[in-house]
């Protein structure tokens, strides 16, 4: 295997996610040398496999839904959509996602000016050396010697150990994407994010799905949240089986779709449909980066340790993003990104707080949420009082004729402060994002009662759910007056 002289780099990054980007941006901006190595795809899971394509599929579905929806929740309007040309949905979001990887990431690399490796990275040497060796697609080595290493390497879709899904050809939500034909039946392992997301899309693109899931909906979230998406899902007609313990997947012999067996509630049952979606989680990238070489430690689940300065076990290696096994949300990813150059630079000694980290589901209603769930917050020894507001109670809910959803406020009842916020309901980001404003600010309930907000808005959603804590909201006039 031919040899290359070693090169010398003050950072050499492994993947160029949004992790990779974010460090790369903020190190030459401190005017140090940057090396960054991908074995794949410029640009990482967010905006090839990830964020945008789902977001920009999901947009898609949704524009379908309002159609076939429209006729029954806006009186007087007709709409009848087409069947759906997939191929085509395909191509527009390959052009889409093509697009932002372009101007969003890999134009950015000649426009900062790092350098860019194409290959396989691995650390050889020792823990007193660590040097990075590289691999490209033709076989050719080069060696990489930096005085700080980053690995943001990632996750990718992993799949429990269930008898019989190796022998299937199962979908994860990468290739599901790029599905070419909509799937007349589809039944989805998981209830997490990703899962509830792309159950929603294909519903909606006009599959039949099946959910199976272990617990409940968005386990993680408060119960309202998982109550009120069974009941969107149920009015999609997607059917959703909690509890659901998958004991094996098989072939179906007689369609050539699959047929899964699981333990439920109402003992053992078979689903079959055409195809299977597995979205049962991710694990963290690791394997084959000769981790253990330099003695960097992982978890049990193969994510790099880090502490929340982003140090790993060896003084100059770092990591950020999915590959730590943190929450997998690209801002999450970017924030590491840039903390541990301000910690392995300017030896800052920042550290990541995850308090206020929103979070969002983007089904439709979505569902966003800051802070503390009520359960969470019992734990931490808080004596909560808590307020679920029904969307029918939010203007904004009503001229959109869809009430479905919910604000829910999790207080300190000693002091008023609110330490959660959870919401389901079109755009409920955009309240997670207003949440983390209020819980930065250590607001209490009066005042985000009393507050301005305006009418019309599904943030004023946050107001209304503030006032019921001391008025009846079911009487107040226009602007929550
Ligand atoms: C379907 C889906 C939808 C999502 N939607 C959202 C969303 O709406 N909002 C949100 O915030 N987050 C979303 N996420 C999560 C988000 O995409 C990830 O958290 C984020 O992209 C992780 O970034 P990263 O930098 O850690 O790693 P990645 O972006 O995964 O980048 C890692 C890179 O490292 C490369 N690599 C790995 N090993 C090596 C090696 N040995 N040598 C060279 N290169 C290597 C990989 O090829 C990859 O390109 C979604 C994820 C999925 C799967």
């Amino acid at each position: 295997m031919p040899e290359t002289a070693t090169s010398e780099f003050d950072l050499a990054i492994i993947g160029s996610g949004g992790g990779a980007f974010a460090a790369a941006i903020r190190a030459i901006s401190l005017g140090q040398r940057v090396v960054m190595v991908e074995r794949g795809t410029v640009g990482g899971t967010c905006v090839n496999t990830g964020c945008v394509p789902s977001k920009a599929l999901l947009a898609a579905a949704d524009a379908r839904h309002v159609a076939l929806d429209a006729p029954g929740r806006f009186p007087g309007i007709a709409a009848i959509p087409g069947p759906v040309d997939m191929p085509g949905l395909v191509a527009g979001k390959d052009a889409l996602v093509e697009g932002m990887r372009s101007e969003k990431y890999a134009d950015l690399i000649e426009d900062y000016g790092w350098d860019l490796r194409q290959g396989d990275a691995t650390f050889t040497g020792d823990a007193q050396d660590p040097v990075l060796e590289i691999t490209n697609t033709d076989g050719a080595v080069e060696t990489v010697r930096a005085r700080h290493y980053l690995v943001a390497t990632g996750s990718t879709p992993w799949a429990p150990p269930v008898d019989g899904l190796e022998e299937v050809d199962y979908l994860t939500s990468t290739t599901a994407m790029e599905l070419q034909e909509v799937p007349e039946s589809l039944i989805v392992l998981g209830g997490g994010y990703v899962a509830l997301e792309q159950a929603q899309l294909f519903a909606r693109l006009g599959s039949k799905v099946t959910v199976l899931v272990r617990s409940r909906l968005l386990s993680g979230e408060e119960p309202e949240v998982s109550k009120t998406l069974m009941g969107v899902f149920a009015d999609e007609g997607i059917q959703v089986v909690r509890r659901a313990a998958v004991e094996s997947v098989a072939t179906d012999p007689a369609t050539g779709g699959v047929v899964v067996a699981a333990t439920t509630g109402a003992g053992r049952q078979e689903y079959t449909a055409d195809r299977l979606l597995v979205a049962t989680g991710r694990r963290a990238v690791t394997e084959g980066l000769g981790l253990e070489t330099v003695g960097v430690a992982t978890g049990d689940r193969g994510e790099i340790t880090v502490e929340d300065t982003l140090a790993t076990s060896h003084p100059r290696i770092w990591a950020a993003g999915d590959v730590t096994g943190h929450p997998e949300f690209v801002y999450v990813a970017s924030a590491h990104g840039i903390t541990v150059v301000e910690n392995a630079f300017n030896d800052a000694g920042q550290r990541v707080d995850y308090t206020h980290l929103p979070r969002v589901t983007f089904t439709s209603p979505a569902v966003g949420a800051v802070g503390m769930t009520d359960k969470q917050a019992t734990a931490a020894g808080i004596r909560c009082e808590c307020r679920v507001l029904p969307l029918e109670y939010v203007p904004r809910a009503l001229v959109n004729r869809d009430t479905r959803g919910l604000v829910k406020i999790v207080a300190d009842a000693d002091t008023g402060r609110i330490v959660g916020i959870t919401a389901v309901a079109k755009d409920a980001g955009d309240l997670a994002a207003a949440g983390v404003y209020v819980l930065s600010a250590g607001m209490t309930v009066d005042q985000l009662a009393t507050l301005w907000c305006p009418y019309l808005t599904m943030a004023e959603g946050l107001k209304i759910a503030a006032q019921s804590f001391r008025t009846d909201v079911s009487k107040l006039s226009c602007c929550a007056a």
